[in-house]
């Protein structure tokens, strides 16, 4: 199954027969090898989700028969939950308590997307008031049609999940490609839903070169609404080629989100949230708050804090017990992140703690977790994504000052802030020019609430009844009182 493509149901070989390999990012040994989709297999999946949408044996179902299914996907995933935490945990080297939270979630994902599945059955239809009484008009919610969705390495079940569900759920059908580094996990969800049953066609995974099958995708005619989450890089070109063929596009893509604490919070308390908002999941998380800025009269006693506190991190491979940071997911991610820590030593910076390979590691690609002051407000090291265990730290006097530094990024996808001031935190709150904004905390995400970016962060919202929307077409049903022309 690994080394296959799931199209239509079944379990195939890609048509010219490559692959790709997976690398352990712990031991750096291959642990599997993948198959590399082509056109051809693109072409093929999308034919046979764009039958399985046309001829209504999913998109005509009712939101409540589409709900049992997606139950039995939620319940499929908690069956082998450690079984796929573990897997993630050797394609990602993600700490195996991270990864079981993440594929917990992803059920829980596919459990919140029946219960909109049976609210779309409650709802059919909203009333329209018009102003000439001869005219009554209604607004039905439809399924977009065929859905490619392309996902990263950070969250490769979740990611999946964030998109597949929503999508199922309004009653599309999805061509799932997962990134080529971390594409295991997306391969037994083809399996559990086959499984559940999911009728051939409605669930097709390809894995493979975003280069060769994710382009397929994304330029395939018959492809409706893509979803990606990725780089801006790439996500630019996504919207390039959806707006060439008018498709439908969400994307979620990167963020340097800003973490503000004022000198009335808690020290200790502000250095944990910092800690988690920048080393979970080593930093690879596009809403990590990587940007810290810290009130001057608390300042020097908060770093001192966070570089003692950084430097007891465990690190270590994610299947063994008591492992607070694992590898970087692949030797790619790690050389990013080096020349990252060498940008900002060129920039002027200084790099507190870590700042290169973990000490006692050999093998694998482990970043020791890193704190830099002081980079240049206009340098890379401060405006650009590192995507890796590294949090810049720079001070700042007033509310006034912080709130204009917070918001001078390209980036708006997160932003954080701690005060014990609640109407300072909610003035701030409000002036962040953030999609997410969290006070006193940093990251805990609910599949209920929106999930997405301002400006170059992305376009439109995933989770909630924000995420289903993607997946809908609105019309319009407008009857005149009589057949008689007026
Ligand atoms: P990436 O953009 O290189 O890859 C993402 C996906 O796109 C992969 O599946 C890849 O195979 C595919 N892809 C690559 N080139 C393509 C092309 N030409 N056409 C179609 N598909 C193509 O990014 P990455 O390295 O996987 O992830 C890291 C980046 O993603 C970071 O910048 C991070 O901020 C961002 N990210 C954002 C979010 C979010 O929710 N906003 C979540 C995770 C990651």
């Amino acid at each position: 199954m690994r080394d296959k493509l799931y199209i239509d149901g079944q379990w195939r070989a890609p048509a010219a027969g490559g692959t790709v390999e997976v690398i352990n990012p712990s031991t750096e040994e291959v642990i599997h090898r993948i198959a590399a989709a082509g056109a051809e297999d693109v072409d093929l999946a999308v034919k046979a989700a764009r039958r399985a949408f046309d001829d209504g044996s999913w998109s005509k179902l009712t939101g409540t028969e589409r709900a049992k299914y997606l139950r039995a996907i939620a319940a499929g995933i908690r069956e082998r939950q450690a079984e796929i935490a573990r897997l993630e945990v050797v394609d990602n080297g993600k700490p195996f308590p991270e990864a079981d939270w993440d594929v917990g979630d992803a059920a829980g994902c596919f459990d919140f997307y029946a219960g909109l599945a049976e609210e779309l059955d409650a709802h059919p239809e909203e009333a329209i008031a018009l102003p000439d009484a001869r005219f009554t008009s209604k607004a039905v919610k439809e399924p977009v049609g065929v859905a490619g969705a392309i996902i990263p390495w950070n969250y490769p079940l979740l990611m999946a999940a964030w998109k597949v569900a929503p999508a199922l759920a309004a009653g599309c059908t999805v061509v799932l490609k997962p990134a080529e580094v971390t594409s295991l996990t997306a391969l037994e969800l083809a399996d559990i839903a086959d499984k559940a049953g999911l009728p051939a066609g409605v669930l097709n995974v390809l894995t493979g070169p975003g280069s060769v099958a994710g382009q397929a995708i994304i330029d395939h005619p018959d492809v409706d609404k893509l979803a990606f989450t990725g780089s801006t890089a790439v996500g630019s070109k996504i919207m390039a080629t959806a707006a060439r063929d008018i498709k439908r596009v969400s994307l979620e893509l990167g963020g340097k989100s800003p973490f503000v604490v004022f000198e009335d919070a808690d020290i200790g308390e502000a250095v944990e949230w910092i800690m988690f908002g920048i080393f979970w999941n080593q930093g690879q998380v596009c809403s990590a708050t990587s940007r810290v800025l810290v009130q001057e009269g608390i300042y020097e006693r908060l770093l001192e804090r966070l570089v003692e506190e950084t430097r007891k991190i465990r690190i270590g491979d994610g299947l063994a017990e008591g492992t607070l940071l694992g590898p970087l997911v692949s030797k790619k991610q790690y050389d990013c992140v080096q020349a990252a820590v060498q940008k900002a030593r060129t920039e002027g910076a200084k790099v507190l703690t870590g700042g290169g390979r973990a000490p006692g590691f050999d093998k694998g690609y482990y970043f020791e977790p890193t704190v830099i002051v002081d980079p240049p407000l206009d340098g890379e090291t401060w405006n650009e994504e590192i995507f890796g265990p590294v949090v810049c730290v720079r001070p700042f006097s007033t509310e006034e000052e912080v709130v204009r530094l917070a918001n001078h990024s390209r980036f708006g996808l997160a932003a954080a802030v701690m005060s014990k001031d609640n109407a300072r935190a909610e003035r701030v709150a409000a002036a962040f020019r953030a999609g997410i904004v969290w006070i006193n905390c940093s990251q805990p995400t609910f599949t209920e609430a929106p999930w997405g970016g301002y400006k170059q962060s992305g376009i439109g919202r995933e989770l909630g009844r924000w995420g289903l929307e993607n997946y809908l077409e609105t019309k319009q049903i407008t009857r005149f009182a009589s057949d008689k022309p007026w």
